[in-house]
């Protein structure tokens, strides 16, 4: 490349700050004589005033906690482990007692909405997060139970469990009484006269 002669780059380096300098104040002053002779105002007074919150915004999650299967997908396709889900059951008999989204470490990248099959967990356009402490950027996405209402799901689950049980050890006693009943028909029943062919 051609070395350029030094005067001539030190004289170009003077004029290229001229003229950027002057580039960025064209538009500081378009701005300026905007607001003093149109009075436009290029701000809001937040929080009075809210934005308009385009389609497609990923803001705080929300989940539909009735179709929600506690599959634990959302949980596994989050790449920073943001979502913490406990429940007392599995699959649809399942109560959750814990389904919280860190805020202070989510990307907000909506991977786990695409990873849920029943889409059950969405995003909003809620983008007030802001928090006075790390604890208070884990927010619960369903209503609290209480210990009353985890001891009742749990009688529930260990009645049906049991009635389950019952049905199965029903269903195998029937099964071993035809047998039973098959073998003994089966006794009783007369020979067969031989049909070896030796006729005379
Ligand atoms: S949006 Fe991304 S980072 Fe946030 S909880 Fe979902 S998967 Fe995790
Ligand atoms: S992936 Fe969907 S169904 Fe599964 S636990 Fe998450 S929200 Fe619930």
């Amino acid at each position: 490349m051609k070395q350029r002669n030094p005067f001539a780059q030190y004289w170009a380096n003077v004029w290229a700050g001229i003229a950027t300098t002057f580039i960025g104040m064209k538009l500081t002053l378009g701005y300026f004589f905007d607001y003093v002779l149109f009075r436009k105002t290029f701000t809001m007074r937040y929080p009075e005033e809210r934005p308009v919150v385009p389609e497609g915004y990923r803001g705080r999650h929300k989940l539909d906690e009735k179709s929600c299967i506690v599959c634990q997908q959302c949980a596994k396709a989050c790449p920073v482990d943001a979502i913490v889900i406990e429940a007392v059951g599995r699959g649809k008999d399942a109560m959750l007692t814990r389904f919280t989204v860190d805020y202070g470490k989510c990307l907000f990248c909506s991977l786990c909405t695409e990873a849920c099959s029943q889409s059950s967990i969405t995003m909003t356009k809620e983008y007030d997060l802001a928090e006075y402490s790390r604890q208070a950027e884990v927010r619960s996405l369903i209503k609290l139970k209480t210990p009353e209402q985890i001891k009742a799901h749990e009688a529930m689950l260990a009645q049906k469990e049991a009635e389950k049980k019952a049905k199965l050890e029903a269903a195998k006693k029937a099964e071993a009484e035809k047998k039973a009943a098959e073998a003994a028909a089966a006794e009783k029943k007369p020979e067969q006269p031989g049909g070896n062919g030796n006729q005379n």
